[in-house]
């Protein structure tokens, strides 16, 4: 089994070549892949830290070479990069522009793929499927890249998406990762969690983003970790609000705008319900669950009372509520 794995691995490194080399190689690559980095701002130097890549359009030229350079069906075929239907063989990965997934301790793992203009037809990004070395819940994107800069800064910007990360590594803003789409997961957190306790997390600028994440965000005060979220103009996004701006303006902007995670969901949601009562109770009990996930007595205490002000509710309400919350627990 753990040969196979390694097989995989090796497979999963041959394509990440190939694409680079499509990329940077081929009339294609350069003409269409190159231009969009190039379009996007990245730097020949960004798409070469990232590896970035190019899947030729059309039906089997990744395969064919991967079977002429002796790797077997059956691995091209577990990591999804071949689809295999009856007697036939096509790419997974045709005409986008490629984005490795990287371990932490850089191993090739898995890749994105993006199509290259907008159309409501095709999925914008697409994704390896789960293999024995892939597991999308487990992984992170840019971890590898950020790794040192999390540890040396003591804090972590977790993203949206591949772009966000690059951006903002170009940026010069290197402790950033990325769960790509995916909802957070605690394993994602335990990776972040070993290198530091604090995370910074940035929403794209649109309302529909951010509600949905805020409920990952308790995964992350169940570990008894600090949360600040960050939140960007409307439209924008970290990757477009780092493309216009320098590296101090982005610290600045990040500086001045990352709130305290509790604060932020209670004004947010308070604003919401304030003339709607029935609202305005779910929203207590709301924040009141975020703040029994946090392991720190102390910690919950202080919360509870910024979160009385915030809200207009007695501090003795809020703590039975935590308590009765509590004995549901046990
Ligand atoms: P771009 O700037 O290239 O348009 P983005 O990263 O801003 O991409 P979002 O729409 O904000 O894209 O989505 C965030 C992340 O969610 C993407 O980076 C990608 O990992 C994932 N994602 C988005 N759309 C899809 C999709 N159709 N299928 C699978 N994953 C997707
Ligand atoms: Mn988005
Ligand atoms: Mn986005
Ligand atoms: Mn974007």
């Amino acid at each position: 089994k753990a040969n196979e794995r390694e097989s995989l691995y090796l497979v999963s490194e041959f394509a990440n070549s190939y694409f680079q080399k499509i990329l940077h190689k081929t009339d294609q690559g350069k003409a269409i892949g190159l231009s969009y980095f190039k379009e996007r701002g990245f730097t020949p130097e960004t798409i070469k830290t990232f590896d970035l890549g190019y899947s030729p359009n059309e039906w089997q030229a990744f395969t064919d070479e991967a079977l002429k350079q002796g790797y077997n069906i059956d691995f091209l075929e577990k990591t999804g990069l071949t689809i295999v239907k009856d007697d036939k063989r096509f790419d997974r990965f045709k005409g986008r522009v490629m984005f490795p997934i990287k371990s932490m301790s850089g191993r090739v793992l898995g890749f994105g793929g993006r199509i290259l203009v907008n159309d409501k037809k095709a999925a914008k990004y697409l994704n390896s499927p789960e293999s024995d070395i892939y597991h999308k819940s487990k992984v992170l994107y840019g971890i590898y890249h950020a790794k040192q800069t999390i540890a040396k800064e003591d804090n972590c910007y977790l993203v949206e998406g591949y772009t966000d990360v690059i951006q903002f590594h170009q940026t010069g803003i290197k402790n950033v990762v990325s769960s790509s789409g995916t909802a957070l997961t605690s394993e994602q957190i335990r990776l972040i969690n070993r290198l530091t306790k604090n995370i910074t997390v940035l929403f794209d600028g649109d309302a529909a983003g951010m509600r949905a994440s805020l409920r990952g965000i308790d995964l992350i005060l169940e570990q008894g970790m600090n949360v600040k979220v960050c939140t960007f103009p409307e439209g924008e996004d970290p990757d477009s609000f780092a493309k216009q701006n320098t590296f101090d303006e982005l610290a600045l902007y990040l500086n001045e705008n990352a709130k305290d995670f509790i604060q932020f969901k209670a004004s947010v949601l308070f604003e919401e319900s304030k003339n709607d009562p029935i609202k305005k109770a779910d929203t207590v009990r709301d924040i009141i669950t975020s703040i029994s996930k946090i392991p720190d007595t102390i910690k919950r205490e202080i919360y509870i009372r910024e979160c009385s002000n915030i809200m207009d509710i007695s501090e003795q309400v809020l703590f039975s509520t935590l308590a009765q919350m509590n004995k549901k627990d046990i």
